[in-house]
């Protein structure tokens, strides 16, 4: 069968299933299902959540009325899903290959897919926490209301499993990165950007070591003491603002492949095959790529010239000797291309030069100086860029702030939140073949749309739209009612089991207008 046959085979089989979901024999099992959870809504509570919602009782605004629509936590996933995906992403999803034999499947690509993305948005931590959850309460509810199928248990996370250990790698990094050009598309990140580029951080993160080899293309570090380790990483390129956002657009992994080589593989190794896919994926995007010493260097230079894009790269003494002296001399001779920013306990001073020759190629450079005093101390720090991007007094102040230094968002927002807010990178999720490509994939999905949950207004847009209390409205943000993202993740998993999403996800379907905001 050809793809196009195929395509319409499951964009047909999808409408019958939204019509099947949504006729009255399913509301009616649902609401059989529905009491006989009420039953068991106590389990559901964990201690955690308890405590937090001790705490969350006296806020404001959150009281329920019976003549209103509340809304309930989880409807922020079910809301910003459908928003800023315009509700693409189960036809995305249908489009992967599906290698299993369709006649002997009980679960659809979408609800499994969707299974791991929960996974992962309710930093459940293992395979085993996710068969714990998936039958409490309203859970399978609201997951085939997510996946629009229609099954009538929430699949065992070791189905889920043998899926992702024979379906295509491939086509689940295409899904995340689709997801990013939805929002890049309906021009929802136009304001987050640099020049009129999207700000692309790349760097690679450490994945899982072992003492024992793993898998044939493992990376083998022998050390002083005789012992081997062998380890997995990843290059990540990610979006990145000044609002907070990192938003996976690509990945590579640094492996042997097959376990052969000359020379292992290593990071620079996978910028060269990164960059190719990258210019793939967005030919025509305007792209400024921020990046650390490691990359200083002609090869890198070059392939940002080839493919039209902006870089601003950290540019350390020793890794150019010769274009960082030069550099040097040349702002002593030009003392007009200096910026001086003073601010309460620190000041920065900024100085350039342009077109500075290395080997043929005229490249600028911008050095900084900034001392803070803080506690009578006094401390200095010194960075340096070398950029495409000419430096103006104009633009010398963004081109620094909001994009040289950017690049730690790669660090913070990206491999320390997913490392050490309970996403658990550094978890090896499925053991054979693939599979842990495919949960890397999911992962990077779920800290998407929490992000998105995080950094929009749909918490205060949602409150406006819920019962007045006392007739007094009082609108919190989402930072002063959570406080923390944990906080709001315990919270949406406790309502995604105890509640099924409000009336309000149907009432408000494209209806809404939605903002970022950092507060
Ligand atoms: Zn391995």
């Amino acid at each position: 069968m050809d793809k196009r046959k195929q395509k319409y085979k499951k964009t047909a089989k999808r409408n019958l299933r939204i019509q099947r979901a949504n006729s009255e024999e399913i509301r009616q099992k649902q609401r059989r299902k529905k009491e006989k959870s009420k039953n068991n809504e106590t389990d559901a509570k964990n201690k955690d959540i308890n405590n937090l919602n001790s705490s969350k009782k006296n806020k404001p605004g959150r009281k329920q009325d019976p003549k209103g629509v509340e809304f309930n936590d989880s409807d922020l996933l079910k809301i910003t899903v459908e928003h800023f995906f315009k509700n693409k992403i189960n036809d995305l999803i249908d489009e992967i290959d599906d290698p299993r034999d369709r006649d002997m499947c009980t679960y659809e690509l979408t609800h499994l897919t969707w299974l791991g993305i929960l996974m992962f948005l309710f930093r459940l931590k293992s395979r085993n926490q996710l068969l714990k959850e998936k039958d409490k309460g309203h859970f399978l509810e609201n997951l085939l209301s997510l996946s629009a199928s229609d099954e009538e248990y929430a699949a065992h996370p070791d189905t889920m499993n043998y899926l992702f250990e024979i379906i295509s790698y491939e086509k689940y990094e295409s899904l995340k990165t689709d997801l990013v050009k939805i929002l890049m598309k309906n021009k929802v990140l136009d304001k987050h950007r640099l020049f009129g580029s999207y700000r692309i951080a790349i760097d690679a993160t450490d994945l899982f070591t072992f003492k024992t080899s793993h898998c044939e293309n493992c990376l083998v570090q022998k050390h002083n003491d005789n012992t081997t380790t062998y380890s997995h990483k990843m290059l990540e390129a990610k979006l990145v603002s000044e609002l907070g956002f990192a938003f996976s657009v690509c990945s590579e992994s640094i492996e042997n492949v097959n376990g052969k080589y000359d020379k292992q593989d290593c990071e620079l190794k996978a910028f060269y095959r990164m960059e190719e896919k990258l210019k793939k994926l967005f030919p025509r995007t305007q792209i400024c790529i921020l990046l650390d010493g490691l990359y200083a260097c002609k090869e890198v230079f070059d392939i940002c010239k080839k493919n039209g894009w902006g870089y601003i790269i950290v540019l350390k003494p020793k890794k150019i000797p010769t274009l960082y002296k030069k550099a040097l001399e040349e702002t002593t001779k030009y003392p007009n291309n200096t910026l001086l920013l003073e601010g309460d306990n620190e000041k920065e001073e900024i100085k350039w030069c342009c077109h500075v020759d290395y080997n043929g190629r005229k490249l600028h450079v911008v050095f900084s100086k900034k001392t803070t005093i803080e506690d009578g101390e006094i401390t200095i720090k010194k960075d340096s860029w070398v950029t495409n991007i000419v430096p103006r007094k104009n633009n010398i102040e963004k081109l620094i702030k909001k994009g040289g230094r950017q690049r730690w968002k790669i660090e913070n927002q990206g491999f320390k939140e997913q490392k050490c807010d309970d996403y658990e990178l550094e978890h090896l999720y499925g053991e054979k073949a693939n599979a842990w490509k495919i949960y890397y994939q999911l992962l990077q999905i779920a800290h998407l749309i929490t992000q998105l949950i995080r950094y929009s207004d749909l918490f205060q847009r949602l409150q406006e739209h819920s019962p007045i209390q006392n007739n007094k409205r009082v609108i919190n943000s989402f930072k002063k009612y959570y406080n923390t993202i944990g906080n709001f993740v315990l919270e949406m998993r406790r309502k995604f089991i105890s509640e099924t999403f409000s009336e309000l996800t149907e009432k408000l379907r494209g209806k809404i207008q939605i903002r970022f905001s950092s507060g």
